[in-house]
């Protein structure tokens, strides 16, 4: 559906999301996949989703991201996701799947694809991320499958954190990580992944002037 109404140029400013009695059927015939969910989650809010296996937790991103239809609504800054465009939608959301699928080129082809991005910046976001500098010009075959898993998911927290986008989801992102890596990047989204250090205690909730937003939500999908 092509927006009639698209929304100022500053949408989303804030990054609040509402889920409102949202359903999900994949296909006429099949139960739902979600039943009427709703969750409010304030600006700036880290949320967590935790369900068991099927439950729906991967469906609710899909939906966030407008990949599969949906009943009911879903806000970001009060605006209903179906009356904006898609492209919209879809820039103002990181995701980091459980098995990111990168493309082929190199490691700085995937982290900065349209290459506007300093390679300093390149190499400071490899590094917050755990991976070693050398890795830039690394080849990446089809799909990333000369990569680990864990590294491709590294790969995806770099890119998130280059991408400065308002809304960052991670569905099960640190699943192929091991248990030091992924308490790493675990303290790096207890910062703030914008300001630019990992030490950060996030007292400002804009730290980059160049930013018009900083990282408003996790939506962290776990297994109990
Ligand atoms: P997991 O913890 O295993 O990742 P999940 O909570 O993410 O599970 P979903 O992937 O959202 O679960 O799946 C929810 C339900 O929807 C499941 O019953 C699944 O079989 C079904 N489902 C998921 N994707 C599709 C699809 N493309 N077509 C039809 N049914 C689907
Ligand atoms: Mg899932």
């Amino acid at each position: 559906m092509l927006a009639s109404n698209p929304p100022a140029a500053q949408w989303p400013h804030e990054g609040a999301i509402s889920f409102v009695d949202v359903s999900v059927v994949y296909r006429p015939g099949l139960p739902p996949a979600v039943v009427s969910f709703s969750a409010e989650l304030r600006a700036r809010e880290r949320a967590a989703v935790v369900g068991r296996t099927g439950a729906g937790k991967s469906t609710l991103v899909l939906a966030l991201f407008r990949l599969t239809a949906y009943s009911g609504r879903i806000l970001i800054d009060g605006r209903e996701l179906q009356s904006v465009g898609l492209e919209r939608v879809r820039k103002c959301i990181t995701i980091i799947p459980q098995d990111p699928v990168l493309h082929s080129g190199t490691v700085a082809h995937n982290l900065d694809p349209f290459e506007g991005t300093p390679r300093p910046e390149l190499l400071a976001a490899l590094q917050r991320a755990g991976l070693p500098p050398e890795m830039l010009e690394q080849a990446v075959d089809k799909g990333g499958s000369n990569l680990s898993s864990g590294e491709r998911q590294l790969l995806c927290f770099a890119r998130a954190l280059l991408q400065k986008r308002p809304v960052l989801v991670l569905d099960e992102a640190t699943s192929n990580l091991d248990a030091v890596t992924d308490e790493k990047m675990q303290a790096l989204l207890r910062t703030d992944p914008n300001s630019g250090s990992d030490s950060d205690p996030d007292p400002n909730p804009n730290p980059n002037p160049n930013l018009t937003l900083t990282l408003t939500l996790t939506l962290t999908l776990t297994q109990p």
